[in-house]
């Protein structure tokens, strides 16, 4: 599917195809700190599909876990993170886009979780925390 979004505050949009069964949700430690929230929802894509408007602050993350180094790229104005990809020059083959800027979220549910050991025990129970349709 053709999926298509935007930073925040809307100074790089970004496309690209993928395949939603891809979908998945990272728990590492990693992804909590970097989000500022979590857990992180991504969507790779292939390098060749991408098209990006406007310019990706980036920065080389060294995986904890793995010791792979990982370009992470982000909006210098708004501090949205948008994707990751392997360090080089010129396209990469794959991109791991954050699914929180994809105007197609909502029909990307995630098909696997991974570095599950490090999830915080409260995201199973969600369902029984109190809710409320607006901000409460
Ligand atoms: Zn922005
Ligand atoms: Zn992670």
């Amino acid at each position: 599917m053709k999926v298509n979004g935007a930073c925040a505050c809307g100074a790089i949009t970004i496309e690209a195809e993928a395949d939603p069964e891809k979908t998945q949700v990272c728990h590492c430690t990693d992804c909590q700190t970097a989000t500022g929230t979590t857990f992180r929802v991504s969507l790779p894509v292939p390098g060749a599909t991408l098209k990006v408007n406007g310019k990706p602050k980036t920065y080389i993350k060294t995986t904890a876990e793995s010791g792979r180094p990982r370009v992470q790229a982000f909006c210098g104005q708004c501090g949205s993170p948008l994707y990751s990809t392997s360090p080089g020059e010129g396209v990469q083959d794959a991109y791991v886009l954050r699914v929180g800027i994809l105007r197609q979220r909502d029909q990307l549910t995630p098909r696997r979780q991974i570095w599950w050991r490090s999830a915080q025990p409260w995201v199973t129970q969600l369902a029984a925390v109190p809710k409320h349709e607006k901000q409460g």
